[in-house]
């Protein structure tokens, strides 16, 4: 059963080609539920892959004694209507979430949002300045135009990448305590780059409220985690590599979370080049400085806002990180790739990695 199961996984992530894999551990941990059948205050772990979470695989994993399963089944479901209310919410693709309202709004008008929105939004306004204005969620104008021109296979004209760079501004929205006033209609955000790892946050401390004994949640390959497995055993990550099949790297990551972006994932091409579906808002042009960017951080909202960040600023990035936040950027190089990881970063890895990897240097206290 787990050796179907794992092909079952492997399948699903080379199609969505979600940069981290969670299977193994989790599988591993099935097995050892089997085992433990007879044992009351045995570790058992319950799976579960709930489909169509924000429009892609999703994991879900609780670990607590053989007596308590019907504590992990309701903390896998309170986990599930999380992960939803977050995209129910922010994403980019519901004509009625939050998002696509502030976005249809006209200008001086108060657009009521939730408490995690307004948080998210908060939260995305202090990684503007934190990540050298490279992670802006006002930038959604030009994503929107860089959409079109995948969908079209024509380049914008650097008019066209002007006026969206324009209209991308934080300057424009007005944060208040219950909502956003836009100042000009054409204002609007796209969480797509936070909303993931802040839902992943808000679904981990739930299973962690429940008492659980180790707990994982896994949507589209950002992946946090707490406590162990069954048996003691830590969670243990595989960072995919973006240029061939196989993991870069295993990760044992403790209480932590991780994130991958990247251009291997989601890109498009036009006239054979390969674009990225991460802007770069300092150019309004697709960002080029890495092939994937995998970030370990104490919550997978600074996880993900760093992988994305990340993703724009390159390798040169990795030495303004905050402390806590260790990283590993791949990018191209002479027809090949080149990895290299914060000190921290190395510390993480199970073995030794597929790759030769270069830590830089130091990094500023
Ligand atoms: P991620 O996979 O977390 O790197 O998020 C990528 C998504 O974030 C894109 O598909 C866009 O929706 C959005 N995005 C693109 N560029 C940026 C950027 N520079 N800052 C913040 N969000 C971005
Ligand atoms: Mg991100």
């Amino acid at each position: 059963m787990s050796r179907q199961a794992s092909a079952n996984e492997i399948a699903c992530r080379r199609r969505i080609e979600a940069a981290l894999i969670a299977a193994l551990v989790i599988l591993v941990a099935i097995g050892h539920w089997r085992v433990a059948l007879h044992d009351a205050d045995s570790s058992v772990v319950l799976v579960r892959r709930p489909r169509g979470v924000m429009g892609t695989d999703c994991v879900l994993a609780a670990v607590v004694a053989q007596r308590d399963a019907t504590t992990a089944e309701a903390a896998l479901d309170a986990a599930e209507v999380l992960l939803r209310q977050v995209e129910a919410r922010m994403s980019n693709w519901l004509d009625v979430s939050e998002v696509s309202q502030l976005g249809a709004a006209a200008a001086g008008v108060l657009v009521p949002l939730s408490p995690d929105t307004l948080a998210v939004l908060t939260a995305a306004r202090d990684a503007f300045d934190l990540t050298g204005q490279t992670f802006d969620v006002t930038c959604r104008p030009q994503v929107e135009l860089w959409r079109r021109a995948g969908e079209t296979a024509i380049i914008p004209d650097v008019s066209a990448v002007a006026e969206a760079r324009a209209a991308s501004r934080w300057e424009d929205l007005d944060l208040t305590d219950s909502g956003v006033v836009k100042r000009t209609s054409s204002a609007s955000v796209d969480l797509g780059g936070i909303a993931k790892g802040y839902g992943i946050d808000l679904a981990l401390r739930s299973m962690q409220r429940s008492g659980l004994r180790g707990g994982l949640v896994d949507v589209g390959g950002d992946v946090a985690c707490f406590g162990q497995q069954p048996g003691g055993r830590p969670w243990l990550i595989a960072v995919r590599n973006p240029q061939r099949r196989g993991p870069i790297a295993q990760l044992r990551v403790g209480d932590r979370a991780v994130a991958t972006s990247g251009d291997y994932a989601r890109y498009f091409e036009i006239e054979g080049k390969r674009y990225s579906h991460i802007i770069d808002p300092r150019t309004g042009w697709p960002a080029e400085a890495a092939r994937s960017a995998t970030v370990v951080a104490d919550t997978a909202i600074v996880a993900d806002i760093w992988a994305t960040a990340l993703s724009v600023l390159g390798a040169e990035g990795l030495e303004g990180l905050p402390q806590g936040v260790e990283a590993l950027v791949v990018h191209d190089r002479q027809g090949g790739q080149r990895l290299v990881c914060t000190p921290g970063f190395r510390t993480l890895f199970i073995g030794p990695p597929a790759e030769a990897i270069p830590a830089i240097p130091s990094r500023p206290p």
